[in-house]
């Protein structure tokens, strides 16, 4: 994608090549949002066990092997290779923490628990279990099993000094915080977390607490929100529910997006809709409308207003989720600093048909379940309609059924998207 601003495709959309914004791909939306993300550059410095989710501004390198030294694998006894067809003579025993600290020679072992050091002289380890005693004497049973070095974890073998072990950019799962520890590092250098506003338009919608008139609705886009967001480790602003009115929607843009990094608002964005948040968002920022080819979540605006990124969702329950996560969740991870992986796909049997045309991306809401003979198969739900939330509650996956796709029939493999741990 060549390198026009966002100012020049507002002001002409023909300046750019394959650029219809009443017909964008889903793919072509992706990569076309990508192209203006700007991550951020500030960092501080967190405790290993503050710093979960939060992506690395600096490679971990090593300061040391892991483990720092040879060490055995199993409760057994420590000796020369050389010498398994001989009574061995038990010189000492050799602890995980405390080590034997004299050297093993020709006929000596020594008793030694897993995770104790190697002593110096011994170069293999024969489990407890494989041995006769006598007093303190040993003899191994079945030597021709026994292999030189073998029960043996050998210095660096996990890690080596200087070895980059977490590169910068990558962002901190379980398993990094338990690796850094590991390697005896205590601090770690991150990118400051991102700030992200959101706001719900509509003269319809009421939030919890209070009694609804007739025409109105609880406003529930800013719950699946904030619960997408929190998972995603952000700091989280909630400007609740602006009704359709100018100013005060005006005020609320100008304070969001002077605050804040990105700014996600659901509802009044449908192109075509004279809204004042369309004419809002047009005299403020440089913003895009885009009919998306997809299903559900058609409308979605991205731009920029002054130095925040701006979001504007379809208001249907399910299509504001839908489009988050196939494109604001993963412009969200580019700012943090991290690099977005693909949400795994796979392909599992559909138990039911389904009607799909072709010529746009559909993700029906589906639940994925496990059958008797162990393999895992696929069931739409019922109800696809863009504002039924509890489809999604419900769910635990996407059917992914890519443009090209048309109807499918029961049976047929399909692409499937989970929703585990995302929602
Ligand atoms: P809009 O995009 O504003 O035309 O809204 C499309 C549909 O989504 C309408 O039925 C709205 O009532 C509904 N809707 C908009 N915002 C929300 C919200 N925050 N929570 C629940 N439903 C909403
Ligand atoms: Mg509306």
């Amino acid at each position: 994608m060549t390198k026009t601003t966002l100012k020049q495709i507002v002001s002409d959309p023909s300046c750019m090549d394959d650029y219809d914004p009443n017909a964008m791909s889903v793919t072509q939306a992706r990569a076309f949002i990508q192209q203006f993300l700007t991550p951020v550059i500030e960092t501080e410095q967190l405790n290993v066990m503050d710093s979960l989710g939060r992506v690395l501004a600096a490679n971990i390198v090593s300061p040391s092997n892991v483990p720092n030294h040879h060490n055995s694998a199993m409760d057994g006894y420590a000796f020369k290779f050389i010498d398994a067809n001989k009574v061995l003579t038990i010189i000492g025993t050799a602890f995980a923490g405390r080590p034997f600290e004299q050297e093993i020679n020709a006929g000596e072992c020594v008793k030694i628990m897993t995770g104790a050091v190697i002593p110096t002289g011994a170069d293999t380890v024969v489990m407890q279990e494989r041995i006769k005693q006598n007093d303190n004497h040993i003899t191994l049973l079945d030597t021709l099993s026994i292999k030189q070095g073998a029960n043996i974890r050998l210095a660096g073998e996990d890690l080596q000094l200087g070895q980059t072990v977490l590169a910068k950019g990558h962002m901190l799962r379980p398993a990094d915080l338990g690796l850094i520890a590991s390697l005896g590092i205590a601090k770690v250098s991150v990118y400051r977390p991102l700030k992200v506003a959101f706001f719900s338009t509509g003269d319809e919608l009421i939030s919890v607490g209070k009694p609804l008139q007739s025409g109105q609705i609880y406003d529930s886009n800013r719950y699946t929100l904030f619960g997408m967001l929190s998972r995603l480790g952000v700091v989280i602003s909630d400007l609740g529910v602006v009704p359709d009115n100018p100013d005060l929607l005006e005020t609320t843009l100008l304070k969001a997006t002077s605050e804040n990094d990105v700014v996600i608002t659901s509802g009044g964005v449908s192109v075509g809709e004279a809204d004042y948040m369309k004419a809002l968002l047009t005299k403020h920022g440089q913003v895009l409308f885009w009919k998306i080819n997809m299903k559900p979540g058609r409308p979605l605006a991205y731009g920029k207003i002054g130095a925040a990124h701006y979001f504007g969702l379809p208001g249907n329950p399910v299509s504001a989720m839908v489009t988050f996560y196939q494109f604001v969740r993963e412009a969200l991870i580019t700012l943090m600093g991290s690099i977005p992986k693909p949400l795994p796909m796979f392909k599992v049997e559909c138990t039911e048909s389904i009607k799909k045309a072709t010529g746009r991306t559909e993700f029906q809401r589906g639940v994925l379940y496990l059958v008797e003979d162990g393999s895992w198969k696929v069931k739409p739900l019922p109800n696809q309609g863009s504002g039924v939330l509890s489809s999604m509650s419900t769910a635990n996956c996407f059917i992914v059924l890519d443009e090209a796709v048309g109807n499918c029939n029961s049976g047929e493999m399909l692409q499937v998207q989970l929703l585990e741990g995302l929602i």
